[in-house]
Order: structure tokens, then C-alpha cells, then sequence
């Protein structure tokens, strides 16, 4: 152990890893969930690297994850023959770089807008392992490096040393938990076997899992049952089975007519992945787990497509919109950079795209399978290719018509969707240039119509007045406000419905997309608008010129803050508004630009 050093774990993380280990959360089998998705990326990485390097599988040329349990001595072993970890990777991963996620973590569970279940998605779900284990050791080898041993009993430090062994490992990492004593029910061969088969569902590598199989044989072979109960009291010794010996498939037997308990390798996982199964086969149940494992969000799905896209470019595609828009919607598009996942031919690439899909749809999460991508190319390459910006395109299409189709069949899904991603849709109306046309027939607002129940344009064109050739809308902070507001008055007297834009983003929306269907928007607060035009022109030019002291002596009180005073006949009961002239900012927008922070 000459070359053991030992380490401090950053100050964010021993303060994390001292609240895991202490925390009375009820499930703990979340450790495992982490443990295996780590495994998982660590062979992603391995068959990434391997398609432009030959040689990188030569040191392991299996890619599975085994998993084994000693109730005996309290002990699990994850082993995976990943990419694994140099002993710089090794310090730093676990334990001495903080990532920006932990204290975020630290802070949203003191806050309690987190719990445990959500450690994945800050990106330190390692640390999960301390809900169920007080001592863990890492063994782990990359290609680059000799094996080494990473130690710890929690809190605050652990321990790195050269593995004495040598490399023992070929190429990967084992990880073996020293459970609890309250934890070590979960080694329970039922208990570890249902807690995999429910987070390696969906898991593209097999998992092996070290069972007893019960097995059936013939009867009459009374010898061969002796036999195998001699090997059954082997296992109990412990010793720790050889990960070559897991066998590459799955060996399925024929049901005859006495079970007997074999020990052995049993694989836990189909891994076909539900992308390349026909849709018609999976169930929503399938496709609502599917989501939760990929998607690092626990809230199930507000709604999916399942597509294969052929002819100018091959792929198939899973495209969710999640049920809950994240905080910071708008702000940290690196945050949304996991949500696009890219396979060609089954292969995981890579999920670091920033700009798959354009801002306004980045919260969509979506797995994408293409076939006509090369392998070999760096990823940097993959962005430049054609048939990847065709994929772009034909993601946000089909987006587009997921979103309309949850607005022609399910009205109350499409509220809580505009609930939540509404600004985003109206983003795209503002950026998307190619799909402005699609997105308004999507837009919803209230209006003097309907109130709280909004109303698309579309909708609302169709119940304009004959003699109206504008689409009205009034602009204000809410709903409440503009139904007071004395502008609308005399519209509703008409039996003319105005539109309400509540959102700060309504005005910009309304600039870059001036009209639709053939018809333009008009805010009432702007500019000149006759209402009633033949029939008042007499009237109001009489009250004009009935009025015309009182306007040119109000004009020269107020030279400074107004352009000019008209008599007008858009009011009912208020005396008078303040109007923007038909360039100007409106009050809201007045409002709005002051609360810019430039
Ligand atoms: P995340 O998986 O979100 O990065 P984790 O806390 O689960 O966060 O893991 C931290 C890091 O430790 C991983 O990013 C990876 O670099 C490394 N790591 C963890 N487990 C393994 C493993 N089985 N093989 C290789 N590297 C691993
Ligand atoms: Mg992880």
C-alpha cells in the first residue's frame, strides 16, 4: 500500500456526502438506478471511443455490467467494463472537483424544492451509494493507466492507491458497497433482483445478475439434482464468481417437470431499445418508464411521438414534452443540452448537442436513432453533416404537429402544455421564420369573449364582426387589469371581442408576426381607430366642434406630455384615456421596457 494517498473530498461534497449518509430517506434503492446508469455511460463512452479507435476494446472486449450480492458479508459488486477512470479522473470525479450541481443540490434540498431521488439530475448520483453503503471501494482501469483502488468510509476524505493486484480488471470499474446494517435487506436475492429488473429496463448493455435460477429437469435424473445441491452449497462459500464466465446469451430452458436452484449468471434486461420496436407494441406505461429513465425527470410525460422518418433521411425518433417546464426555461441553454439524445445504428453518440433544436423547443427530451450518419466521424464533424440538419428540421416538425394534435384532441392537456411552455410557443413565433404560420394557429389568448378560457386567432377571426377588418387586442399586466381598462369599453359595447395580450412578450410577438389569416392585428391603445365609422362621423364632428375650447385648452396644459387631444367614440363610460399614437410605445410597453435590465 506504499502508493496509497489520501484526499479530502471538497468542502460541498463532504457536506452533501454527510447529509446522504445521515438522511432518513425512504427509498434508498435510488443507489442503484445511479450505479447502474453510471455503468452504462462508462460502456457508452468505451463504444464511442472504440469506433474511431480499433483498439480501444482490445483490453475488454465485452460490454455488460454484472452485479453480485454477498448477504454473507454485506457486500454488492457492480462491475462494468466501461471506459473506467485514470487515477486523475478518479480524484477528481469522486471527490475533490466540485461540480456546479452540488451545491445547487445542497440548496435545493435544504430549500426542499429537491429530494433524493433527484441527485441524478444534478449530476453527483454517485454519492447515492453512501444512502446504503459506509464503506465503498472503487476498483476501476482505463486504457491510459495501471488500475487503481479508491477508498472511503464517507465524510470526509478518502484514499487512492495502485491496485497491488495488478490489473485484474482488463478495462472497467467495480464498485463494491459495504451496506449498512439497516440497508442489507436489499441483498435479499428477491429484493436486489426486482430493484434491476426495474431500473435496467431499459438499459442498452446486458446486465447479470448472480442468482440462484430455478430450473427445471427431468424427474427421473435423481443423480443430477444431488449434483447441482452440491453446487448450491458452494455458492454459499462466497466466492466471488469470475465476470468471464457470464455467458453472452441468454440461455432459456424448457419448462419439464421438477425445478431445481442453480447458481449462475442470469441476464436481467432485453435491451432492445423501445425506439426500434414497432409503436403499435408498446404500451403507454412502456413509453411513460422509457421517458423517466432517460429523461433524468421524474414527473411522468405530458405526451410523446414515436416515429420512423424514411426517404431523404433514415431515423427513428421518441419526442417527449414533459409535463412541467424547468425554472430556468429561458435562461441556461447548456442545461438543455442532455434533453437530445443521438444514436446511429443503435450506438449511443452523444447528448451534448446545445442546439439541436432551435431555443424555443429545447425543453422537448427526445431520443433519435439514425442510419444514415457516419460512425467513424468526430462529432464535430457529425454537426456539419447533412443528413443531421435534415434530422433537425424534420424533429421540429414533427414537434410542431405533436403540439397541434394535443390542441385538436385534448383541450384540457393543451392547457396545462400552454401552461407551461405557452411563451415558448410564442418565442418560436417570434424566432422561427419557417414555422411562424404553423406556430399562430397553436397561439391562445384570453379575450372579452371568453375570459379565463382562452381562444386561438383562429378562433377568433371567425367570430369577428362583418364590418370588422382588424383583430383587436389590448395589452396589460392581467386579465383583471385589461377588463377595466377604458379602452375595451367601447369595443364589448359594440359586441366586438378583444383579444387580451397579458404576457410581457405579447407586444415583441405582435411586432414580428403583424397579423394572420389574412387579417392584421390592432391594439386599441394605439393610434386612431373609428369605430361605427359612417354612422358617428356626423355625431362625433359635432362634438368635436362642441368641445373643440375645452380640447385646445387641455392641450396647452399639457403641451409637454401629450401630441394632441381628439374627441373620440371608442369610450362609454370612462371621461377619457391616454392613447399611444400608432408608432409609439403603448403604457405597457412603457411599463415593460422600464423593467429592462439594459
Ligand atoms: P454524473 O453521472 O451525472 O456525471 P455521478 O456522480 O453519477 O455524476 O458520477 C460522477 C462521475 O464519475 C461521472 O461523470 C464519471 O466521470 C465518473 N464515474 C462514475 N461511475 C463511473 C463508472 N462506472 N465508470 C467510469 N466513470 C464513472
Ligand atoms: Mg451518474
Amino acid at each position: 500500500k506504499e502508493t496509497e494517498e489520501k484526499f479530502e473530498f471538497q468542502t460541498e461534497v463532504s457536506r452533501l456526502m454527510k447529509l446522504i449518509i445521515n438522511s432518513l430517506y425512504k427509498t434508498r434503492e435510488i443507489f442503484l438506478r445511479e450505479l447502474i446508469s453510471n455503468a452504462s455511460d462508462a460502456i457508452d463512452k468505451i463504444r464511442f471511443l472504440s469506433l474511431t479507435d480499433p483498439n480501444a476494446l482490445k483490453s475488454n472486449s465485452h460490454l455488460n455490467i454484472t452485479i453480485w450480492t454477498d448477504p454473507v458479508n454485506k457486500v454488492l459488486t457492480i462491475t462494468d467494463s466501461g471506459i473506467g477512470m485514470t487515477r486523475q479522473q478518479l480524484k477528481e470525479n469522486l471527490g475533490t472537483i466540485a461540480k456546479s450541481g452540488t451545491s445547487e443540490f445542497l440548496n435545493a434540498l435544504e430549500d426542499k424544492k429537491a429530494d433524493m431521488n433527484l441527485i441524478g439530475q444534478f449530476g453527483v448520483g454517485f454519492y447515492s451509494v453512501f444512502l446504503v453503503a459506509d464503506k465503498v471501494v472503487v476498483t476501476t482501469k482505463h486504457n491510459d493507466d495501471d488500475q487503481y483502488v479508491w477508498e472511503s468510509q464517507a465524510i470526509n476524505d478518502f484514499t487512492i492507491a495502485k491496485d497491488p493486484r495488478g490489473n485484474t480488471l482488463g478495462r472497467g470499474t467495480q464498485i463494491k458497497l459495504h451496506f449498512k446494517d439497516d440497508a442489507v435487506s436489499f441483498l435479499e436475492d428477491d429484493s436486489i433482483r426486482n430493484l434491476i429488473l426495474k431500473y435496467s429496463e431499459f438499459i442498452n448493455f446486458p446486465i447479470w445478475l448472480w442468482t440462484k435460477k430455478t430450473e427445471t429437469i427431468p424427474i427421473e435424473d435423481t443423480d443430477e439434482i444431488e449434483k447441482k445441491d452440491d453446487d448450491d452449497d458452494l455458492k454459499d462459500d462466497s466466492e466471488e464468481p469470475k465476470i468471464e464466465d457470464a455467458p453472452e446469451d441468454d440461455k432459456k430452458s424448457e419448462p419439464k417437470t421438477k425445478t431445481i436452484e442453480i447458481p449462475g449468471w442470469e441476464l436481467m434486461n432485453t435491451q432492445k431499445p423501445i425506439w426500434t420496436r414497432d409503436p403499435k407494441n408498446v404500451t403507454d406505461i412502456e413509453y411513460e418508464n422509457f421517458y423517466t429513465s432517460f429523461s433524468k425527470d421524474s414527473n411522468p410525460p405530458l405526451s410523446w411521438t414515436h416515429f420512423k422518418a424514411e426517404g431523404e433521411v433514415d431515423f427513428k425518433a421518441i419526442v417527449y414534452i414533459p409535463s412541467r417546464a424547468p425554472d430556468n426555461l429561458f435562461q441556461k441553454v447548456q442545461d438543455f443540452a442532455r434533453n437530445v439524445k443521438l444514436f446511429v445504428k443503435r450506438v449511443f453518440i452523444t447528448d451534448e448537442f446545445l442546439d439541436f433544436v432551435p431555443k424555443y423547443l429545447a425543453f422537448i427530451k427526445a431520443i433519435i436513432d439514425a442510419d444514415d450518419l457516419p460512425l467513424n466521424v468526430s462529432r464535430e464533424t457529425l454537426q456539419q453533416h447533412r443528413a443531421l440538419q435534415l434530422i433537425k428540421k424534420r424533429i421540429v416538425k414533427k414537434t410542431l404537429e405533436l403540439i397541434a394534435d394535443l390542441k385538436n384532441n385534448d383541450e384540457e392537456k393543451y392547457n396545462k402544455f400552454l401552461k407551461e411552455f405557452g411563451t415558448s410557443l410564442k418565442v418560436g413565433a417570434i424566432e422561427d421564420n419557417d414555422n411562424r404560420k404553423k406556430i399562430a394557429h397553436l397561439l391562445k389568448f384570453p379575450s372579452s369573449y371568453k375570459g379565463s378560457n382562452w381562444t386561438t386567432i383562429d378562433d377568433y377571426i371567425s367570430r369577428m364582426k362583418k364590418d370588422q377588418d382588424k383583430m383587436y387586442f389590448v395589452t396589460g399586466s392581467s386579465v383583471e387589469e385589461v377588463e377595466k381598462s377604458p379602452f375595451i369599453e367601447g369595443f364589448v359595447a359594440r359586441g366586438y371581442e378583444v383579444l387580451y395580450m397579458v404576457e410581457p412578450i405579447d407586444e415583441m410577438l405582435v411586432q414580428h408576426m403583424p397579423g394572420h389569416g389574412g387579417k392584421m392585428f390592432q391594439n386599441i391603445a394605439k393610434g386612431n381607430i373609428d369605430l361605427d365609422k359612417d354612422k358617428d362621423f356626423e355625431e362625433t364632428s359635432k362634438l368635436k366642434f362642441k368641445f373643440v375650447k375645452l380640447t385646445e385648452w387641455m392641450l396647452t396644459i399639457l403641451t409637454d406630455q401629450v401630441e394632441k387631444i381628439t374627441i373620440s367614440s371608442r369610450l362609454t363610460t370612462s371621461p377619457c384615456a391616454v392613447v399611444a399614437n400608432e408608432w409609439g410605445w403603448t403604457g405597457n410597453m412603457e411599463k415593460i421596457m422600464a423593467a429592462q435590465p439594459f
